[in-house]
């Protein structure tokens, strides 16, 4: 039996406590009690949220419940102004109300005895809300999983704990509980509380090595500090292969270590990189990580851990400085590691038939069992293989794109959502496709070529089989060392979790960092979001991103574009109900200009990118979208001042080329002060041509290369050069080897593609070049000979 009656330790949890403590806080349980080290804390059970709600009073004499019930009653959740101004009083009151001494003091005491077994009087922890009704689909508590890092001491805990609570009344949580008939009075929510694990040393391991994919081997990375620096690639670690069984060192590569990550020492909030041979000595850089007694350690719970689960894993683990012990901090399977009895019990088929067409966007072949949704509370039906089908994706959406093989939708273009994702994700797609929604069922069988966006019936063997080659060919091509090139090929990134993989293509540079995938993710409108005064917590999630994307190309430049999400984009999200109908939202409200008109929210990205800029990333560019007059290169300049961040010095400053005004008055705005410019073909053709993009009856019409593109690109970079201003692309052409030898030629700085087409890309661009050293060398001769 407990000591207590609001709080529960981990020890003493199972997976069938969800209803008490949540699914995270019952997992949390199951995994202690496995034997496996997760950082120690206690749950603040949902009875604990149930006394609060039922015993605490407001003004008027009635418990707070009553008074929740009583506005929940009077609201209008289709109303969602309403929505917004109820819901953020009612979270505003369970923050101000003071905890009750009965569960005050429980959390005093629990919070004490978990700060004692390390030896101290305080800890710092992290602070999750984990809601109890399992069965309420996701997307119920979307926005509402809120996490609290470096939480220290007792009455931040407490605070934080009724935060969790709060959020159980975000107007989304309430809209979708009100729509799906679930009683208000009846969700309850508890509060995770565990120690953060201060490292020493971390990193992740295999147990399964991803290289060979021999699964009697694991492979352990380990650096030094958190493990963020393995995790975004700031840093090459340790490697060290251990055999399973006989646990044998069979490998051991000690890399040279020049940064780590550490908790930062002035606030200790937040993280910070810092150099080795500072904060360690110089004897570090170059020394083992791990003794050998700790790889050992390591690997046998990496196996153990394997064994729980039942299938490989990539695990983060870390050596608390607090108590040297071992923890986990997260485990999760192995997806590359396909079984290959995928499609089983499917019968392959030798003919082809075509049932759907739509345009390639994601090239690869991928084949599987469909799975149709049409909303993101719906994305737990898809699982590891399957082919997503869809009408269109959104942000939300992301986790199940990332389990699919393949992804087909029935609206959008090459720069569609699904289209840019899917690239990013390596997943093949196709879009477009107008009726696949229609055409296909859950359960049925297709497989899709990405590359020629056509969808066939049934699982088809050559293409399946040549695909199963390809690969294997691939590896030989990957072993080459990457090609040198005199114009830099850079990479397109938009979700902060490709970061890595964008960054093995050896790219020099992020030329184009998107913003909207990152804001999008947030679950909920932006400007709504900073309303309800969430500022802060938007700053966080960005800065987060822009951090793990500046780190895994460290110090390659990263330029990072500031929103521009139309307003149709933001109509779709959960408070985008206000967003104004637009007769063209191509030519709307969209880009610096909506920027200009709401710059709560562009202070909110430039505070972002400051707090990078602090942490010691000197290799963060800013980027204007839809720049047509030089009165916006200068405000947009005032707001970033006005929250600290100085163009040029802390950034390089630059704006996108995406309106044919700009490029005719290149001039003017390159007085304003410009370290680059980039040319955004996608929109540039669309304006230049007056074909909408996302408009397939005129889709053939649209030609990033139509001479009038070209003779305004052209303008562009002659006059760059002449004022030294770097020149580059970031646009959709980009990854067209025809347009990138065409802008070899024109003299461009920089051609940034898409990640799937990197290599491709470089190899254009070194082709091209040699050709123009070789012609002018044959025109000498030529002349040479004349004489
Ligand atoms: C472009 O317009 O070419 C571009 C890269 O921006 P987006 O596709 O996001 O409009
Ligand atoms: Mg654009």
């Amino acid at each position: 039996m407990s000591e207590y009656r609001f709080i529960k330790w981990f020890e003493e949890l199972s997976k069938k406590d969800v209803p008490l403590v949540g699914g995270k806080g019952a997992n949390l349980g199951e995994l202690t009690r496995a034997g496996i080290p997760v950082p120690p804390g206690f749950c603040v059970t949902a009875e604990a949220y149930k006394y609060f709600v039922e015993n605490v009073r407001v003004e008027d004499g009635r418990t707070l419940q009553e008074w929740i019930m009583d506005i929940i009653s009077k609201t209008n959740v289709d109303d969602s102004k309403q929505l917004q101004e109820n819901t953020a009083k009612i979270r505003e009151k369970i923050i101000s109300l003071p905890m009750p001494e009965e569960i005050a003091s429980e959390i005093e005491d629990a919070y004490k005895k978990l700060s004692q077994r390390f030896g101290k009087e305080a800890v710092y922890v992290a602070v999750r809300s984990s809601a109890t009704a399992e069965d309420l689909p996701e997307a119920s508590f979307a926005g509402q999983q809120e996490t609290y890092l470096d939480v220290y001491g007792v009455e931040d805990v407490i605070d934080k704990v009724k935060k969790c609570w709060a959020s159980l009344w975000t107007a989304r949580a309430t809209f979708y509980r009100a729509k799906q008939g679930f009683d208000h009075s009846k969700v309850y929510l508890s509060a995770v509380v565990q120690k953060m694990v201060n490292s020493e040393k971390s990193g992740v391991m295999f147990t399964a090595n991803p290289v060979t994919n021999d699964r009697n081997e694991i492979m352990i990375n380990a650096s030094w500090g958190l493990g963020e620096a393995v995790v975004s690639g700031a840093v090459t670690p340790d490697e060290y292969i251990v055999e399973k069984g006989t646990w044998r060192i069979k490998e051991k590569f000690i890399a040279k270590k020049e940064v780590m990550v550490v908790r930062n020492p002035e606030t200790g909030k937040g993280t910070v990189l810092v150099k080795v041979a500072d904060y360690l000595g110089p004897e570090y850089v170059e020394k083992q990580v791990l003794t050998d007694d700790q790889i050992i350690e390591v690997a046998k719970m990496g196996a153990r851990i394997e064994e729980h689960y039942g299938w490989p894993q990539d695990i983060e683990w870390a050596y608390d400085k607090d108590d040297g012990k071992l923890y986990i901090v997260q485990s999760r399977p192995i997806t590359t590691l396909k079984e290959e009895k995928s499609e089983e019990g499917v019968e392959m088929t030798e003919e082809a038939e075509v049932i759907l067409k739509g345009l390639g966007a994601s090239p690869g072949i991928g084949a599987g069992r469909v799975v149709v949704i049409f909303d993101a509370s719906e994305i737990d039906k898809v699982k590891e293989g399957d082919v997503l089908v869809t009408t269109m994706t959104n942000p939300d959406m992301v986790p199940a794109m990332k389990r699919a093989s393949a992804i087909i939708t029935d609206e959008g273009g090459r720069t569609s959502h699904a289209a840019i994702v899917s690239r990013e994700l390596g997943i093949p797609a196709v879009v477009g496709t107008k009726e696949a929604t229609k055409k296909l069922k859950t359960g049925d069988y297709v497989t899709v070529d990405g590359t020629r966006g056509v969808v066939y019936k049934g699982i088809v063997k050559s293409l399946v089989e040549k695909k199963k080659e390809e690969k294997a060919e691939g590896k030989v091509v990957v072993a080459g060392a990457p090609l040198v090139t005199a114009t830099k090929v850079k990479v397109n990134v938009s979700m902060p979790e490709v970061a890595e993989r964008a960054a093995a293509t050896g790219a020099d540079g992020v030329g184009l960092l998107r913003a909207e995938h990152m804001i999008l993710s947030i679950g909920q409108h932006p400007v709504k979001f900073i309303k309800e005064g969430k500022e802060e917590e938007l700053v966080e999630k960005l800065a987060e991103g822009i951090r793990t994307v500046a780190a895994a190309f460290y110090p390659r430049p990263v330029w990072y574009r500031t929103l521009d999400a139309p307003t149709n984009e933001f109509k779709e999200m959960p408070g985008g109900e206000d967003e104004p109908d637009e007769r063209n939202p191509m030519l709307g409200w969209r880009g610096i200009r909506r920027s200009l008109d709401q710059p709560e929210l562009l202070k909110a990205e430039f505070k972002a990118i400051k707090k990078v800029v602090e942490e010691g990333y000197d290799n963060i560019g800013v980027m204007l979208p839809l720049v047509a007059n030089p009165d916006q290169i200068r405000r947009a300049k005032e707001i970033a001042r006005s929250v600290g961040l100085e163009p040029h010095k802390d950034v390089e400053w630059g704006i996108m080329v995406e309106v044919p005004a700009a490029a005719l008055i290149i001039e003017d705005l390159i007085e304003e002060g410009l370290d680059f410019v980039s040319f955004g073909t996608n929109d540039l053709t669309q304006y230049t041509l007056a074909i909408d993009r996302d408009n397939d009856r005129i889709a053939h019409l649209y030609d990033e290369k139509h001479p009038a593109v070209l003779k305004l690109i052209k303008y562009v970079i002659d006059i760059a050069k002449k004022y030294g201003v770097e020149t580059s692309i970031c646009g959709q052409a980009g990854s067209d080897p025809k347009m990138a030898k065409i802008l070899v030629r024109l003299g461009i700085d920089s051609i940034s593609a898409n990640p799937d087409a990197v290599e491709l890309i470089r190899k254009t661009v070194a082709q091209e070049e040699q050709k123009i050293l070789l012609e002018a060398a044959r025109k000498r001769l030529f002349e040479e000979d004349e004489l």
